[in-house]
């Protein structure tokens, strides 16, 4: 065992000792002096045994890669949001360097709901069978997470040439705003690594963009009456049909539109609009007094978000007879994300991995925001997003593993520590 491990526990105050055995007694096998040498398998089983769906509290979760991490040398900084309940963690070891030399290994860790009748075992116990591990986040994303929980422990902060950390996020599921809210409270003056891993399931392709995802609302509003008086009231749900066709008209557009990335997306080459949810009106014998239509805009990764938002607003106003009567609202805005081929860290990634395409994905992270802190972002990380989301989610243990052995190399070429 590792003199400083054993240091920690000794240390480790009464609070601590408590949530340590929250964080042990969740699987009756690992006892606490299991910490020391835990292995990738048993990070990801305490992950994934520890329900971090987006609409609870990610406390427990949070406090259990604190655990995991928590050792002399490691800073720790928590971005809480204002309910207390949802945590960003920045966990950081090594020198701080002004050139912002390092690695970051970035992660979300809540997860999307299982509730799903397929599913053919708990899909908050790790499940291991024909060479693939099953569970609630084994592709999206604990497996990363937990391998880049153990590279972490695997590095001594006195060792390291340039710093290691360690980001994890909340609420990545529901748009990543847990990304958004940290960097709505970040110190610019801070220095952290420029070079990011987010581990999104790519199947170990480097991936250096992706499409956004803005959604958005219209709400209509009239007046309402009994049917029988029509003089007494104004319609919400009849100009819903001029606000629908424009949306279509710009779906339409979208369409036909090329982009410079556009090469990159072989299957949808294009930014994407869809009408997705309606409501309006009461009672069959009532004028409608409101009509609402959301949807969701896939912009390419080169496109901006805030310059959508203003074209799309404009020409929704100007399809009803009272815009007075229109209000438009953004409900949330994850934007694309693009790094330049030339970013030292997507070059040393490609490099290793002896890849020469660049692939593009359909699918928003929280790259699109940590872009916007001048992190150099990657999508790179194992198991697939089509069994994301999806009941019976899977992970080839063999692909984990070689994830693994590469993650180690990386942080030794990126931070030039040794475990
Ligand atoms: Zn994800």
């Amino acid at each position: 065992m590792d003199f400083s491990r054993t240091v920690f526990f000794l240390v480790v105050d009464m609070a601590k000792a408590y949530r340590l055995r929250a964080c042990s007694q969740r699987e009756g096998s690992v006892t606490i002096g299991d910490m020391a040498t835990l292995s990738p398998r048993d990070i990801l089983e305490r992950l994934i045994t520890i329900d971090s769906t987006s609409h609870r509290s990610n406390r427990p979760i949070a406090d259990c890669v604190r655990e995991l991490t928590d050792e002399p040398g490691v800073r720790t900084t928590e971005f809480v949001d204002e309910s207390g309940e949802k945590i960003n963690l920045l966990i950081e070891m090594g020198p701080v360097r002004e050139d912002r030399a390092g690695l970051i290994l970035c992660g979300h860790l809540d997860v999307v709901p299982a509730t799903e009748p397929e599913w053919q075992s708990n899909p908050f116990t790790l499940a291991e069978h024909d060479g693939h591990y099953y569970g609630r986040g084994v592709a999206d994303m604990k497996g990363f997470v937990a391998l880049a929980i153990h590279a972490f422990r695997s590095q001594r902060a006195s060792t390291l040439s340039a710093p290691l950390a360690l980001l994890l996020t909340a609420d990545e599921e529901l748009g990543s705003r847990g990304a958004q809210r940290m960097l709505e409270i970040w110190d610019p003056s801070r220095i952290i690594p420029k070079a990011t891993i987010i581990g999104e399931p790519t199947s170990l392709w480097a991936v250096r963009m992706h499409k956004g995802h803005l959604t958005m609302r219209v709400t209509l509003r009239g007046r309402a009456a009994h049917s029988g008086s029509p003089h007494l009231g104004l319609n919400a749900i009849e100009p819903a049909a001029a606000i629908l066709n424009t949306l279509a008209e710009l779906r339409y557009e979208y369409e036909s539109m090329r982009t410079g990335v556009s090469a990159f997306f072989n299957t949808v080459p294009h930014p994407v609009l869809n009408v997705a949810r309606i409501r309006g009106g009461e009672a069959l014998n009532v004028i409608p007094e409101s009509c609402v239509i959301e949807f969701g805009v896939r912009l390419m990764p080169d496109q901006s978000p805030e310059v959508a938002i203003e074209i799309i607003a404009d020409r929704l106003r100007r399809s009803v007879l009272d815009p007075g009567a229109v209000t438009i609202e953004l409900i949330n805005n994850n934007p694309p994300m693009l790094l330049d081929e030339n970013a030292p860290i997507y070059r040393s990634l490609t490099h290793q991995l002896g890849q020469y395409e660049t692939v593009g994905v359909s699918f928003a992270s929280d790259g699109g925001w940590l872009a916007r802190l001048g992190l150099e972002t990657v999508l790179w990380g194992p198991g697939t997003i089509e069994v994301a989301h999806r009941p019976n989610e899977v992970l080839s243990v063999d692909e984990f593993h070689r994830a693994g052995s590469m993650l180690e190399e990386l942080v030794a070429t990126q931070c030039g520590g040794g475990p």
